[in-house]
């Protein structure tokens, strides 16, 4: 098993001094030794990244990013650029996640350049797929999730793929409650797996970490973390309660 990654999004949480108590809190609860087989990683708000960095700079945690722009600067009012995301210590940022692709409308086209733009400036995407629940109970959701991953990884290379996490966000699962059961994450996990052989090989396959996400919490991690081909989890909710984020954590370095 290679090594595990944790990620926390905040989404729209946390104010200023609370995002700098939150990461100073995790910090706090983790053992250092949990560094040695497991990445944890918080991505908080962009108005927050500052002061988070400096608050687990030398603690072993990573920052990332919950979004990206894909022009490199200039007169794009609101959007953050990559080198922005790389001035301030971020080595991972989250592409396509399904709130985005909802409420912000992003397709697969955008987040391809979103993606190819930090891979550009040595960040580590995190390209999240998932079907909504219609299109699981219509049954096309390997249909759905193929289709998001060919168009996510356009024009993107065999040794551009080292550095990029996929994370499975069933959409019926994200901030529901209703996790996929180990099975259905692995399951889809598997799938994700073949299509990548297909696009790549079987080589850029066996080393993509693929994430899980969708209600990960202290009580069910466990269980979905010792799921075949899953490497890890992105975590909405629970990454904003130190305790249990830092549970989490520890749950994957142990197994
Ligand atoms: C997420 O936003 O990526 C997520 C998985 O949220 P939650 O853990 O709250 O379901």
């Amino acid at each position: 098993m290679g090594r595990k990654l944790i990620a926390g999004n905040w989404k729209m949480n946390l104010e200023y001094k609370e995002s700098e108590r939150t990461a100073r809190d995790i910090v706090s609860k983790l053992d250092k030794k949990v560094f040695q087989n497991t990445d944890v990683l918080v991505c908080p708000s962009f108005v927050s990244l500052g002061i988070v960095s400096k608050t687990i700079k030398d603690s072993g945690i990573k920052l990332g990013a919950q979004d990206i722009y894909y022009e490199n600067d200039g007169a794009y009012t609101g959007e953050v650029s990559a080198s922005m995301l790389r001035s301030v210590g971020c080595e991972y940022v989250i592409a396509g996640h399904s709130e985005r692709r909802k409420y912000i409308h992003e397709t697969n086209k955008i987040i391809n350049r979103k993606v190819r733009k930090a891979i550009e400036f040595g960040i580590k995407p995190i390209l999240c797929v998932g079907e909504s629940l219609e299109e699981r109970e219509d049954e096309i959701y390997e249909g759905v999730v193929e289709k998001q991953i060919i168009e996510g990884l356009a024009e993107i290379s065999k040794d551009n793929m080292k550095d990029l996490v996929i994370a499975y966000e069933p959409v019926w699962a994200i901030g529901t409650g209703l996790n996929a059961t180990p099975k259905q994450a692995s399951d889809m996990h598997l799938f994700i797996g073949k299509v990548i052989s297909k696009i790549y090989d079987s080589e850029t396959s066996n080393e993509l970490r693929i994430l899980y996400g969708g209600s990960v919490n202290g009580k069910n991690s466990g269980e979905i973390l010792s799921a075949k081909g899953v490497d890890g989890a992105l975590i909405g909710g629970a990454s904003l309660k130190p305790d249990e984020f830092s549970e989490i954590v520890k749950i994957a370095s142990a197994l």
